[in-house]
């Protein structure tokens, strides 16, 4: 951050009387600017037994599987905002099952929240941010090509609840890019 976005006075790093971090602070109009974790939202989209993945138009990660998933907007809830980015990306609709992981970003500033979810009527396609969307077989889940570790990390464990079909909250973190898949 270089200028202040009240005043477009350019910002200088201190730490405010009263606080513990550097922020960026306007000392024209003394505004403090906070900078928190971003929340993406997201779901498990589960048909017939099968997941279904939304292969990435966009960038970073152009061209990688992803579970169907994006930034919280402003005045909605994380379930909102789960069920709007897979009507976005993936086209269809969704019941949302219950919350399934929460996995923290610490590195990135980012908290990804996923639910377990099923269509409601099995409709689904490509949005503007997928290439294409699919229905995977659960044998047949693309771990080479997925977009990013909490998508990988949210698919490892609903596949081990699965077997045992009883699916808690998974509470997680990863602290660094996860290594490629053995
Ligand atoms: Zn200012």
């Amino acid at each position: 951050m270089k200028y202040c976005s009240t005043c477009g006075h350019p910002v200088e790093q201190k730490i405010p009387q009263g606080d513990n971090r550097h922020r960026y602070v306007c000392l024209s109009c003394d505004t403090i600017h906070y900078q928190n974790p971003r929340i993406v939202a997201g779901t498990v989209p589960i048909w017939d037994g099968r997941i279904l993945l939304c292969r990435r138009a966009i960038e970073p990660r152009y061209g990688y599987w992803t579970l169907p998933a994006g930034f919280m907007e402003n005045a909605e809830t994380t379930i909102e905002a789960a069920a709007r980015e897979t009507r976005e990306e993936a086209l269809a609709e969704v019941n949302i099952e219950g919350l399934y992981s929460i996995i923290d970003v610490p590195h990135i500033n980012q908290v990804h929240m996923f639910y377990r979810a099923t269509l409601t009527d099995g409709q689904f396609g490509a949005g503007d941010e997928s290439l294409e969307t699919q229905l995977f077989d659960l044998n047949d889940i693309p771990w080479d090509e997925l977009s990013f570790p909490t998508v990988r990390k949210t698919l490892e464990l609903y596949l081990e609840d699965l077997k045992s079909e009883a699916f808690q909250v998974h509470v997680t973190d990863i602290r660094y890019p996860m290594p490629a898949r053995k």
